[in-house]
């Protein structure tokens, strides 16, 4: 070994030991929060142990001194004691010949530990009664005890030190580990322990949970969103939403949100592929339940008129994910097109040939207008394929970019969607029927 290397490391015993001997002076410490100052020093140690470290090293040298006769050290250790704390006591009452009277720690008032403690049991026994399956720790701190502590930082310049939050979010976490055998999950959590430092009395916050799934709507006049009109009359028999509903008791939450990709109108059904969509469960007290449970209450309380299958568990993100996609995605839909004149078999082959990768330009339906911002959108119809069911009643398989209205694509909504059916066929036509068979998982 270098005897530079040898140097450079007492020059740094020296520097911690003088950076506590100047903090000690001034302020008392808890080995919590003296040993806080030098938390990224050393491994695997507490805070409270690398305090207590460097209090007896202090203790040790000024006994040295006292040994040699040094009535300076005597005078200094009658000055630090109070401020060391427990660490001091025998050799403080050896030396002064008085009872050492400690004070209470500058920043957290010597209950930090006892906050801690508190925080950790109670969390233990609260995250029992919630099914949670793991957890994540936050620290709100007063500011008071905030300020206290960054000027203690800020006039020592301690670089190497933590935040008083970081340090209870890891020894609390820690505690409910040992006692509860969860896990932390610092992404995802089931649920977020608040943790109120001054005190250590604690709140959890449960995180909803989020499934991910498809569902079909094999019945016509079944709105995506519950939806009751200002008279408090359902406007629809039964809605996707409220197919969920049975979920609410099988979770014990308080409230369910769907999240679709997409949605298709009421009356059009959802077949085939099915949509993908997200529930979102709030404050579910009960987690850890099948998915085919799920499925199960579902199923059997709409009879079967929505049909739901559950993939996984999502997060946050998923949802996200999934709202912005649904606009890139391409769809199929199977149209009954009523003309008001016969067609013929050319007019439908035509009107194949030319809905053919065809950019249409769409206004927001009238039908919807009231409700939905009012823009021209421009969107692809890949292609149609038709199929002659009776002299003026023919069914159109389409597939188009997602957004489109396909009603109005029909009908041309009054020339406000163009090209239209209407327009190419040089007849008015409607979509008496409606329903999605396809909705692509390619972007
Ligand atoms: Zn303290």
């Amino acid at each position: 070994m270098m005897p530079g290397a040898d140097n450079n490391v007492l020059s740094s015993a020296r520097e911690i030991v003088e950076k506590s001997l100047r903090l000690l002076r001034e302020y008392p410490l808890c080995d919590r929060c003296l040993g806080r100052m030098f938390a990224l020093l050393g491994r695997g140690w507490s805070n409270q142990e690398r305090g207590d470290a460097i209090k007896r090293v202090i203790l040790m040298s000024l006994h040295e001194r006292i040994r040699e006769g040094d009535k300076d050290a005597v005078e200094l250790l009658r000055q630090l004691a109070p401020n060391i704390g427990e660490q001091a006591r025998q050799l403080y009452s050896e030396t002064i010949g008085e009872e050492l009277q400690p004070l209470r720690c500058y920043i957290c008032g010597s209950e930090l530990e006892k906050w801690i403690q508190a925080a950790g049991e109670k969390a233990s026994e609260l995250l029992r009664s919630v099914d949670a399956r793991n957890f994540l720790v936050a620290a709100k701190l007063g500011d008071d005890i905030r300020v206290r502590e960054d000027e203690i930082k800020r006039r020592f310049s301690l670089i190497y030190s933590e935040s008083i939050g970081s340090e209870t979010k890891r020894e609390v976490s820690k505690i409910i580990q040992a006692r509860t055998g969860l896990k932390p999950n610092f992404t995802n959590p089931d649920v977020v322990v608040v943790v109120h430092i001054p005190g250590g009395s604690v709140e959890l916050q449960i995180m909803p949970m989020l499934l991910r799934g498809t569902y079909w709507k094999t019945s016509r006049r079944i709105s995506q969103s519950y939806w009751v009109t200002r008279r408090g009359v359902k406007r629809y028999p039964i809605s996707v939403e409220e197919a969920l509903f049975p979920l609410l008791g099988l979770y014990h939450a308080e409230d369910i949100v769907l999240h679709a990709s997409g949605r298709e109108d009421a009356d059009a059904r959802m077949l085939g592929s099915g949509r993908s969509f997200i529930v979102e469960l709030k404050k579910p007290k009960k987690r850890r339940i099948g998915l085919a449970e799920a499925e199960r209450v579902i199923n059997e309380h709409s009879k079967g008129l929505v049909r739901a299958r559950f993939l996984e568990e999502a997060s946050r993100r998923d949802v996200v994910e999934l709202k912005s996609e649904h606009q890139k995605r391409s769809k199929v839909y199977k149209a009954l097109v009523v003309v008001e004149r016969e067609v013929s078999d050319n007019e439908l082959r035509a009107l194949e040939e030319f809905f053919t990768n065809r950019e249409i330009r769409q206004r927001t339906p009238r039908r919807v207008r009231h409700r939905r911002p009012d823009i021209v959108r421009e969107r692809i119809v890949f292609g149609v394929k038709t199929r002659k069911i009776a002299d003026n009643v023919f069914e159109a398989l389409i597939r188009a970019e997602g957004g489109l209205y396909i009603k109005e694509l029909v009908s041309g909504d009054e020339g406000d969607t163009s090209p239209s059916f209407s327009e190419i066929l040089g007849a008015r036509a409607i979509c008496a029927e409606l329903d999605v068979v396809e909705v692509s998982t390619s972007r």
